[in-house]
């Protein structure tokens, strides 16, 4: 039996002879000007337009481009200059945001496990730290003073829920993020009374939600628990970071997430805060919901098998570069992403394949299964999805393999 594939994403189609166009470009067309497979290819209209959907759904409210979704620096240098922030994770992201030219006063970095050198670093350079628990707090404090710079900082909470459903659980009971709602009064005191800038509170319950009613219960906690917050510590918020979790759809029977039910409700739950909250400004953090549909990963077929009444397409890519594909980044069941033959976009299936990568390792599969339309030695593989967590959270190294080349379109 034949598994099922995700819907490929709308934005994409092919031309005449067949050959998928990504970004109005011949996909064979771009593998011949990057000069080799594998390839990533960015469309930055499509990312473009989920900006421009953002802005018509969250008047308003800020949108903040979180870049461990993928730091490609011509990709972030085209977000940033759309967005009204960029949040980090780590010293590096930092460099990598600087360098894409990332005013740092609208930058935050969160993440725990930051090391002085990080905490240094990030107060130099003017960005606001996130911090995850009071004793970053307390040695940032103490660099800032050894520096003579007042550091920048907001708490980030750990609430006590999650968004229901959601793919990767952030918040909610124990977690090694953010520090507990319960202990959030006292460090805003203590920061205030440090003579630190307070910066506000950054609030994240989740990632990867397609549920809007589950992200709009999340949304209407987390400001309540913002003001309550505010409240107990007796300081107005200069921003509230909401989070973010906006999903995509990956697999079959995923829809896309609603976003204009998302943003009417939170308009209604912000016209409800409490008075505490009325000058603070809000601002929502999104990575994959902004970038993953605008990247196809282009592979090459490079042998076509049978085993055992089985056809296998093998590839000259693979988990080193699309680890989410193959189903080992946190998936409990591996399901199909949208899977094409290039050449041959929108044309029938005909036969069952299972696409796998190059990589001596049975977990390097692409497809499994798969109706697709016959394919053959030189034919390019795209998987679609691929603008998220793609290149840099996968384990490049693993096997020593070809590397992949990265390439943006319709910029
Ligand atoms: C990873 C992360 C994000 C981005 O998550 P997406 O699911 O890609 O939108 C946002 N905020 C924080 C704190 C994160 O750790």
């Amino acid at each position: 039996m034949s598994k099922p594939m995700g819907a490929i994403p709308a934005g994409y189609a092919a031309d005449a002879d067949g050959m998928l166009l990504i970004g109005g470009r011949r996909a064979d067309a771009l593998v011949g000007e990057a000069g080799n497979t594998p390839l990533f290819v960015y469309d930055l209209a499509l990312i473009g337009h989920r900006i421009a959907t953002f802005r018509e759904h969250f008047n308003g409210i800020d949108l903040h481009y979180a870049i461990k979704a993928n730091s490609y620096v011509p990709l972030l240098r085209h977000v940033a200059k759309q967005v009204d922030g960029l949040d980090i994770a780590s010293a590096g992201e930092l460099d990598i945001a600087l360098a894409a030219g990332a005013d740092p006063a609208l930058v935050s970095f969160a993440g725990p496990g930051k090391r002085d050198s990080d905490l240094e670093a990030a107060i130099r350079s003017g960005v606001t730290l996130n911090a995850e628990s009071q004793g970053e707090v307390d040695r940032a404090i103490a660099i800032g003073a050894r520096l003579g710079t007042t550091p920048r900082i907001a708490v980030r909470v750990n609430p006590d829920f999650e968004i229901k459903g959601s793919g990767m659980r952030m918040g909610g009971g124990a977690k090694p993020f953010g520090v507990d709602a319960a202990r959030v009064p006292a460090l805003v005191r203590r920061i205030l009374a440090a003579g630190a800038e307070w910066r506000g509170f950054h609030i994240f319950a989740g990632s990867q939600a397609l549920d809007p009613a589950a992200l709009i219960e999340a949304q209407r906690a987390t400001v309540a628990l913002a003001g309550s917050l505010a409240e107990a510590a007796g300081a107005p918020p200069p921003l509230v970071n909401l989070g973010g979790g906006f999903g995509i759809p990956y697999f079959h029977g995923e829809k896309p997430l609603d976003v204009g039910a998302v943003g009417a409700a939170l308009a209604e739950a912000l016209a409800a805060r409490a008075a505490i909250l009325s000058g603070s400004t809000f601002a929502i953090e999104l990575g994959r919901w902004l970038v993953g549909e605008g990247g196809v990963y282009l592979t090459r077929i490079v042998d076509r098998k049978e085993s055992h009444g089985r056809v296998f397409l093998v590839t000259d890519g693979g988990m080193h570069h699309q680890l989410a594909a193959s189903g080992n980044f946190g998936q409990v069941i591996r399901r199909n992403y949208p899977v094409a033959i290039a050449g041959r976009f929108g044309a029938e299936a005909e036969e069952e394949v299972s696409i796998v990568g190059c990589l001596c390792t049975p977990l390097d599969r692409l497809a499994d299964d798969a109706m697709m339309p016959r394919a053959d030695v030189g034919d390019l593989v795209a998987v679609f999805m691929a603008g998220a967590y793609g290149l840099s959270a996968s384990p490049q190294a693993f096997l020593a393999q070809h590397s992949a080349t990265e390439m943006p379109v319709g910029a």
